[in-house]
């Protein structure tokens, strides 16, 4: 599917959840370490969990919870995360549009982190779900 949303690594440490709040389908994870479950809650911050994964260990601890995932099997493709007035630090890209570090590569406004190969992110968020 086209449209598919990716956080990419502008969102380590940033983490200050707006995607959350905007996605319709509750399809944007943090990473709880105490439970080792991958949660999203109905409103960020509201503590109410709409959806929970397990995490690939090997994945997880990479970036653990330092930064949120989109499940791109969830996703709608509904465009509202990526839209520029969202992300703060611009991590949020479209899939296809996802900048490889190349001169040619258009990067978000915002992303503190221009020039950076973001592609590892794509295969990471696919990856960092178990089930
Ligand atoms: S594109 Fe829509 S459905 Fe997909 S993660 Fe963003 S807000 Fe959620
Ligand atoms: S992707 Fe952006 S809006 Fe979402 S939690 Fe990370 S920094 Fe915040």
């Amino acid at each position: 599917m086209s449209g598919l949303a990716i956080i990419t690594e502008a969102c380590i440490d940033t983490k200050d959840r707006a995607c959350v709040d905007v996605c319709p389908v509750q399809c944007i994870y943090e990473f709880d370490p105490e439970t080792n479950t991958l949660f999203s809650e109905v409103e960020a911050g509201d503590g109410i969990i709409e959806n929970s994964h397990q995490p690939n260990p090997a994945a997880i601890a990479i970036f653990g919870d330092s930064t949120l995932y989109v499940n791109v099997d969830e996703c709608t493709s509904c465009t509202a995360c990526y839209q520029p007035d969202v992300c703060p630090v611009g991590a949020i890209y479209v899939e296809e549009d996802v900048p490889d570090g190349s001169t040619k590569a258009k990067y978000n406004a915002n992303d503190p982190l221009k020039g950076h190969d973001h592609t590892f992110f794509i295969q990471h968020t696919r990856e960092v779900f178990a089930d």
